[in-house]
């Protein structure tokens, strides 16, 4: 058995730039047809429809702000009538909006768990709701369906200046296993990873220069992640050769949340 999608159909939200573009890319090279979400980047989502379609795969960008229930149900809309159906959601959209507790406003508060929380349930529930009204497609998978929630290292380790990021990706966390336990029975797979430090926009400050090498210090393993190392996790997770995995956090963290601060210490 191989890592292979063939035949079937992806939706990986925020796939203009960092993670959501990687797993679009290799889920696009591995034969999924890739709904590409993006919120406002709309060049980023075409080059990255290009590049799927220059090796020969099939892609689709539309334009959905994840926070919104309208916006969300169109994204799902657009992607059935375009494709047919729709087989694996990646809910990777997310964002962060640091500041002080004392001066995190309630704005910069509720945005980010509107999108990175709120988001993933709104585009979890109408990914099911899609799987329940196809049912098992020809040729699919022995799934009825497949759901991956980005979550973050931050779902377990607590990250001081950023209390509404970290309280999303909690929230994440039991949001995919609660949903998991739900749809189960009925075939349907939800599963999240949770990337350590991956160099991407959403933190270039803190993965170049003197503060990428203090970074370090957190991560056994010696290195900052790629983008690939979490696309293929993701791969890995949509894929058969996961079909027996649920419930199920996936950590692509380099050993971060070993806390290898203990290491010398305690
Ligand atoms: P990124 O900024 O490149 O990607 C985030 C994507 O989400 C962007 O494409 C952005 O346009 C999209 N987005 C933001 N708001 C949106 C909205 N309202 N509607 C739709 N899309 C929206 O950063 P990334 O590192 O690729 O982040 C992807 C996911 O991975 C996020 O959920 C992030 O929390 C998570 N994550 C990243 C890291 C890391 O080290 N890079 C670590 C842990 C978790």
């Amino acid at each position: 058995m191989e890592c292979r999608l063939d035949g079937q159909v992806a939706v990986v939200t925020g796939a203009s730039s960092g993670l959501g573009r990687a797993v679009a890319l290799l889920y696009g090279q591995s034969g999924a047809a890739v709904v590409v979400n993006y919120h406002r980047d709309a060049e980023g989502a075409a080059e990255v429809v290009r590049q799927i379609g220059q090796a020969g795969g099939r892609a689709l960008a539309v334009q959905a702000d994840v926070a919104e229930e309208a916006a969300v149900e169109a994204l799902f809309d657009a992607a059935a009538r375009h494709f047919g159906g729709i087989d694996i959601l990646v809910a990777n959209s997310g964002l962060q909006q640091d500041a002080p507790v004392a001066k995190m406003t309630l704005e910069q508060w509720r945005r980010v768990i509107d999108v990175n929380l709120t988001g993933q349930f709104l585009c979890a529930r109408a990914a099911i709701r899609r799987f329940r009204a196809q049912g098992r497609r020809p040729g699919a998978a022995p799934s009825l369906g497949k759901i991956l929630c980005m979550s973050s290292v931050h779902e377990v380790i607590p990250w001081a200046g950023r209390v509404n990021y970290a309280a999303s990706k909690g929230g994440v966390a039991l949001l995919m296993r609660s949903l998991a336990q739900e749809v189960a029975a009925e075939g349907i797979r939800v599963n999240a990873i949770a990337p350590g430090a991956i160099r991407t926009p959403i933190n270039a400050e803190n993965t170049e220069g003197e503060a990428g090498e203090k970074l370090l210090s957190l991560i056994p393993y010696g290195r900052i992640g790629t983008p690939e190392d979490v696309a293929r996790a993701a791969l890995f997770l949509a894929s058969d050769m996961a079909d027996y995995v649920v419930g199920a956090t996936l950590f692509v963290d380099g050993g971060m949340t070993l806390y290898p601060a203990f290491r010398d210490n305690g």
